[in-house]
């Protein structure tokens, strides 16, 4: 039995593509293959005795929920007493961290919110707690 393309029906010279195309998955020549977005995996081959309406239907997984956390707004200036607690200057800080001292400054004048690997490195260093959970966050924190 000879391949026919799903889309134009015309043979299929040569390996079949399985592309999806708005949501169902075909087999289709390489012209058409062009028309969707590849799948991969084995064709399967009772592609004609059974819809394939699992594929058809098929959604990526959700991202597997992370616990969110926030830095914290208040961030510079725990950055800023923990130093000045440690009796580091913004330089110490900065060779300490393997930053410049630029940005050390920039962060506690909340100019530059640091990024997770610097938020890591201050929590370590400064044994300051700067991410907070976003629901505590949102429920918590909204009265000042
Ligand atoms: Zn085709």
């Amino acid at each position: 039995m000879k391949a026919a393309c799903e889309v134009c029906g015309g043979p299929i010279r040569t390996a079949p593509n399985r592309v999806e195309i708005d949501g169902a998955v075909m087999v289709v020549c390489n012209g058409c293959s062009k028309l969707g977005r590849s799948v991969s995996g084995p064709i399967l081959r009772e592609t004609h005795a059974v819809r394939p309406i699992q594929q058809a239907n098929y959604r990526p997984a959700p991202k597997v929920a992370e616990p969110e956390y926030e830095i914290d707004p208040d961030y510079n200036v725990m950055i800023r007493q923990a130093r000045e607690k440690m009796g580091l200057s913004q330089e110490d800080l900065g060779r300490i961290l393997n930053e410049k001292p630029s940005v050390i400054r920039m962060v506690e004048s909340k100019k530059l919110k640091p990024d997770p690997v610097l938020t890591r490195k201050l929590t370590h260093h400064l044994k300051v707690t700067l991410l907070i959970p976003l629901s505590e966050l949102e429920g918590g924190k909204t009265g000042i």
